[in-house]
């Protein structure tokens, strides 16, 4: 069900069922059927996710809908107090997220860790929403004033992926449930265990039952989400193959979509550069999470002569210890994608400086250790497409403008990073990649709240950030009042 996680080690620990939590209760999908969750890090079944198709996310919407009504008259600040208990219970319980997280996902218990820490800094924002949520009002003319307040679409849903399981839920859940929506969020089947927890945390945190509803499953879930009549909008993060199929199919029912979607992401190295912060760096950036972050470094454009960088780079990456800096691939089929992606480029001429190909980690596993490919060109697959894994790869150019240029050819547009100590260069380049998050000498510029986190290009499908203010745009609408109240003297168009 949803029994508190024992784990405090790496040590192999079961966890039972996630199921369904619709109106404050856990219950199975209507289909029966489950699929096997592994711990990545020892390839063996740590417990089961319930499989729910139409008939579930009916079920969870119905609940919604009717929790939503009473939700919608709170006053946005007692909404708000929610999210203040809910802080202090993720600080109380961060030790058994952090495990749980590192478990279902592979990752290490210090990423796991980190993650419940970004999870909340999201969940202050929607303390501050109590403030922040105010909207704006203007005399607009003599005795006429215009106000815009902000109101609930009413349910609404999210879809989220394997790599950051409670902290995506948590760039939506805030502003959604302050906005005074009803959610249905859909994890991924690969890590749906946290989730659950979180539903008890809500419960213990005062949010009544009904408002906060998981449909654990994969693609038919996420379907009938899309096609549900009664659901007004839905933030996706996930794959680009995925968020462009979610958005177009949300879309056609007229919902509101921001899907969120794959990336490749460009650093770029000048001879300027300081050695000494680039390479720890632009590892930690690569290597992070196991290369399986959507704003991990992908593409390395050396700019003349970097050589002295690239040596610090190699070695740093050859020290990472697997299991202890870095975790574990997610599932066999990931690892067997990323080991036909470095396959490919050494046929066809890179050189592998660092092959993490065969690695074994410590306890059996799904492992690839940092990988680096040297002298690969910009037609390669390795660094046309997302690998999401811990795979760098190096093309070398003569000057910044034709690095710019292979970073504005790509089709993503998540992140890029500059690595110099020059005021000129950096601006330079913020100022023409296209990446929708910029880095000058951070190699995962993921903005920190309130700054909004969201890509361009084909890297997200939709309008504005998912986190931040514009969450709260996205998950409310605006409502126009225009009041008079005192007789007017004087006469202008209004009448
Ligand atoms: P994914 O696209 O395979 O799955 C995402 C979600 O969609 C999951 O909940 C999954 O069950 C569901 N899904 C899978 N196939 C589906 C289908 N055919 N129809 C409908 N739903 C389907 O992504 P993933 O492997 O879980 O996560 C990795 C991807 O997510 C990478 O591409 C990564 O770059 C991206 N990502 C992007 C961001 C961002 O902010 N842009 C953040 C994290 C991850």
């Amino acid at each position: 069900m949803s029994t508190p996680f024992s784990a405090r080690s790496y040590a192999f620990t079961e966890q039972g069922d996630a199921l369904n939590w619709i109106g404050g209760a856990f219950v199975p999908a209507a289909s029966g059927q489950a699929l096997p969750v592994e711990n990545p890090r020892h390839a063996r079944v740590m417990g089961r996710v319930t499989m729910s198709g139409p008939a579930d996310v009916d079920a969870a919407v119905r609940a919604a809908a009717a929790a939503q009504k009473a939700w919608a008259r709170v006053p946005v600040r007692e909404r708000a107090d929610v999210f203040y208990r809910l802080k202090t219970l993720l600080q109380r319980d961060m030790e058994e997220l952090a495990w749980l997280i590192s478990h279902e996902n592979g990752k290490t218990y210090a990423e796991g860790r980190a993650s419940v820490e970004k999870t909340i800094e999201c969940v202050e924002f929607g303390c501050s929403l109590g403030n922040m949520g105010a909207g704006e009002q203007l005399d607009v003319s003599r005795g006429v004033n215009c106000r815009v307040d902000h109101e609930p679409l009413g349910v609404v849903a999210g879809v989220a992926p394997f790599n950051f399981p409670l902290m995506v839920a948590m760039w939506m859940l805030p502003q959604a449930l302050v906005g005074g929506n009803a959610f249905v969020l859909k994890p991924s089947e690969l890590v749906p265990f946290s989730a659950t927890r979180l539903a008890l945390l809500f419960r213990e945190a005062g949010l009544p039952d009904g408002l906060f509803n998981i449909v654990q499953g994969g693609a038919d879930a996420v379907n009938a989400l899309a096609d549900h009549p009664d659901i007004k909008a839905i933030g996706f993060v996930g794959s680009t193959r995925v968020g462009k199929l979610v958005y177009a199919r949300g879309a056609a029912t007229g919902k509101t979509m921001l899907c969120l979607g794959g990336a490749k992401n460009h650093l770029m190295i000048v001879p300027d550069a300081d050695r000494a912060l680039t390479a720890p760096n632009v590892v930690a950036s690569f290597t992070g999470c196991a290369g399986q972050r959507c704003m991990a470094a992908s593409v390395l454009l050396a700019v003349g002569d970097v050589q002295p960088i690239l040596d610090d780079i190699v070695a740093g990456a050859r020290s990472v210890r697997l299991g202890e800096d870095m975790g574990a691939i997610i599932s066999k089929a990931a690892m067997d994608r990323i080991t036909g992606y470095i396959d490919d480029a050494e046929r066809r001429g890179a050189k592998v400086l660092l092959d993490g190909r065969g690695a074994q980690g410590p306890d059996g596993g799904y492992w690839i250790g940092p990988t680096i490919l040297d002298h690969c060109t910009p037609d390669m697959p390795c660094v046309t497409e997302e690998i999401f894994g811990p795979v760098i790869s190096i093309v070398r150019v003569k000057t910044l403008d034709e690095a710019i240029a292979i970073e504005n050819a790509n089709p993503y547009g998540n992140a890029a990073c500059i690595y110099t100590t020059s005021g000129a260069v950096a601006n330079h380049v913020t100022s023409r990649v296209e990446a929708g998050m910029v880095g000058v000498n951070v190699g995962v510029p993921v903005p920190r709240e309130p700054f909004g986190f969201g890509g361009w290009n084909l890297s997200k499908f939709g309008a504005g950030n998912i986190t931040g203010y514009d969450g709260w745009r996205f998950w409310t609408r605006p409502r126009k009042v225009t009041t008079k109240w005192a007789l007017q003297t004087d006469t202008t168009w209004m009448g």
